[in-house]
């Protein structure tokens, strides 16, 4: 299996996508109700996944279903599906209100069948494979809120060197310069704690759920506030689409809910810290 996607993966024409989400199970991701049956060579999948990143763009999807339905998501495995695989479908492409250049689609399976090899490490090691590979992911997500926030900073700043009222460039109010110069302080704390969870991750803790958490929920918040505060230094300009923060402003908003909300982020490391000071 190996042989067969790594050379496509280095061409660089490989996109893969990750099938967790259900209509009924998205913070409560244990209550995925995909099933996979094995029969003879091959795994049979039912089940839809909603709104995923890159459906129907990507040649590979990691999926997560019940092989042992009794055990709950303890029984839960992850699986390799491929575009073209029979019984494999997609839903429409979603109308979002941002990032609207990544195509979100739902994932069908109807008795869909795959090889057997198609199984991702053990059976029944699903669940804890796919948050253990949120933990590691979640700070990138951090690191496009960083991206983000730098974005609507420089707007912002130019735009606040040209434009004039009261026959002075308004980056000359204190007003101003004070919502620049907490923007500025927000994007760097960002960006500080999303390199510092880089190299906390690359040492191999036994457990980055916390840390992970933190750099999501702080990035992410600060790509919100930040894009917000550009729109408004540069006022109805701002509001409109001739100028790019309107776009950075809906695009930062995708960021605290996918990968976990911030909300469910804030439980992860409000339960961390409860087994910390045991
Ligand atoms: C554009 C987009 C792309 C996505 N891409 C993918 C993808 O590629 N793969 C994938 O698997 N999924 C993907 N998702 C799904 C995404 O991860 C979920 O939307 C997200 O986890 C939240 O689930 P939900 O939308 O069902 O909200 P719900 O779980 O219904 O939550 C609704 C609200 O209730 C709050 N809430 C729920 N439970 C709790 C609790 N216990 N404590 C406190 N607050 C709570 C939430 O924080 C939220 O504010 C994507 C979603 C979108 C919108």
């Amino acid at each position: 299996m190996k042989e067969k996607y790594l050379p496509s993966v280095a061409e660089g024409s490989c996109w893969a996508a990750f099938g967790l989400t259900e209509a009924g199970a998205g913070s409560d991701a244990a209550g995925i109700k995909t099933t996979a049956v094995l029969d003879g060579d091959e795994w049979v999948l039912n089940g839809t996944k909603q709104w995923i990143t890159n459906g129907g763009e990507a040649q590979i999807y990691t999926i997560i279903a019940l092989t042992n339905p009794e055990k709950g998501i303890r029984g839960a495995s992850l699986f390799l599906v491929e575009d073209g695989d029979p019984g494999f479908t997609y839903g429409k492409k979603e109308d979002k209100m941002g990032i609207r250049a990544s195509a979100t689609r739902e994932l069908i399976m109807k008795d869909c069948r795959i090889p057997k090899d198609r199984l991702i490490g053990k059976k029944g090691t699903g669940f804890i494979t796919v948050m253990k590979t949120l933990d590691v992911s979640r700070p990138s997500i951090a690191a496009l809120a960083v991206g983000l926030g730098q974005a609507a900073l420089d707007e912002a700043v130019v735009y606040a060197k040209q434009r004039v009222q009261f026959d002075k460039p308004i980056i000359s109010f204190q007003a101003v310069q004070h919502m620049l110069a907490d923007m500025a302080i927000q994007v760097e704390a960002a960006r500080s704690l999303v390199y510092g969870t880089a190299r906390h991750i690359d040492a191999h803790p036994k457990d980055m759920s916390k840390s992970s958490s933190m750099c999501k929920v702080f990035a992410t918040d600060m790509a919100m506030k930040v894009t917000t505060d550009a729109v408004q230094v540069m006022g109805g300009y701002g509001y409109m689409k001739e100028y790019p923060v309107e776009k950075m402003m809906r695009d930062a908003k995708i960021l605290q809910i996918y990968e976990g909300t911030n909300q469910i982020q804030r439980n992860v490391i409000g339960q961390e810290l409860n087994k910390e000071y045991a």
